[in-house]
């Protein structure tokens, strides 16, 4: 049984998708093409396969245009920044997104800041890093910008909470912060090496937990009341019968949690949907700003 509300992601990012293919239409019609972005594939992670395919079809459903770019797993640092260049340099592209990780040979810090900031819809290189930190207009972190949008929804005016943010890597935990911090949240960041983390944890009216452990955030982390965003996803085995049967869970035991928490995201249907919704938003916005066309603020 649960006592919390479930926040639903799915049904909340379709909403946005929604609203991206309107403006998709109207930019489409002043710019005289789609927008369009441009995703890279390095390998045959299986799992970055899904989430490339995932994002094309999205993309394509919202009237966007994609255009893959799929290339070998041993392809050498420089061909990629080439293809990149290339890209940065093509008129036609609007947005760059290049799938991590990368196979070892190559160095993600000097890729990423390959991407011209502007078409940088992923949000990571360090220009938008850098213009997010100090207040500037930006384009933000995909998996961040879903969590705020989805606390937004369920809280309105974020002024005032505590936010936990659980994980500072710079794709989710400490653009998190950024983003808590300039909604006027007090911000914790915890991490590895965080003390009593669950005491910690226990203090937030908002808690994000980005960290990759299944299950790790349990009902005793949460204080009675909060609101829960689960950002993991955890690939686990189901049975031990050799079928490699498996499912998404999350790093919060939802069963636990939602009992305590006043709302929780689910894994899958939560956190998930909203970063491939933000994705469409950045190229919309990465589109927008390029041609000189508005488009409503969320
Ligand atoms: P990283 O591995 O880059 O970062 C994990 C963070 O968790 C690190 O800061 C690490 O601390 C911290 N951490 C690890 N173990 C503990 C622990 N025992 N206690 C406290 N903190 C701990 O992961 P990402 O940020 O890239 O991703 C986090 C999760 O979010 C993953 O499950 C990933 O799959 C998921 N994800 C989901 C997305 C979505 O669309 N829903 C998109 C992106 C990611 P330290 O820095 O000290 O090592």
């Amino acid at each position: 049984m649960t006592g919390s509300k479930i926040i639903d992601g799915k049904g909340f990012a379709a909403t946005l998708v929604e609203t991206v293919t309107a403006e998709a239409k109207m930019i489409a019609a002043k710019i005289g093409r789609a927008p369009s972005l441009a995703v890279v594939l390095v390998g045959e992670d299986p799992a970055s396969a899904v989430y490339v395919r995932n994002k094309i079809t999205t993309t394509t459903t919202a009237g966007m245009r994609s255009i893959e770019h799929r290339l070998d797993a041993s392809t050498r640092q420089d061909d990629l920044i080439a293809l990149i260049t290339m890209l940065n340099d093509d008129d036609a592209i609007d947005g760059i997104l290049v799938q991590l990780p990368l196979p070892e040979q190559i160095d993600e810090g000097a890729v990423i800041n390959a991407i011209r900031p502007d078409k940088d819809v992923d949000g990571f290189h360090v220009v938008n890093a850098g213009l997010l930190a100090t207040g500037q207009e930006a384009l933000v972190p995909c998996t961040p910008y879903g969590c705020l949008r989805l606390l937004q929804n369920q809280l309105g005016d974020l002024s005032g909470n505590h936010a936990v943010v659980v994980g500072r890597s710079n794709i989710v935990g400490k653009p998190m912060a950024q983003l808590l911090l300039a909604s006027n949240c007090t911000v914790t960041i915890a991490h590895s090496r965080t003390r009593d983390l669950a005491t910690i944890c226990r203090q937030a009216d908002i808690l994000v937990a980005a960290v990759g452990r299944p299950n790790m955030i349990t009902a005793d982390y949460i204080k009675p009341g909060a609101t829960v965003i689960d950002v993991g996803i955890n690939r686990v085995k189901t049975t031990d019968d050799g079928t490699g049967k498996s499912r998404l869970i999350g790093d919060v035991d939802f069963a636990g949690a939602s009992v305590v928490a006043g709302a929780i995201t689910p894994v899958p249907g939560g956190v998930g949907p909203m970063t491939i919704a933000c994705l469409l938003r950045n190229t919309l916005v990465a589109a927008s700003r390029r041609h000189g066309v508005n488009i409503a603020k969320l």
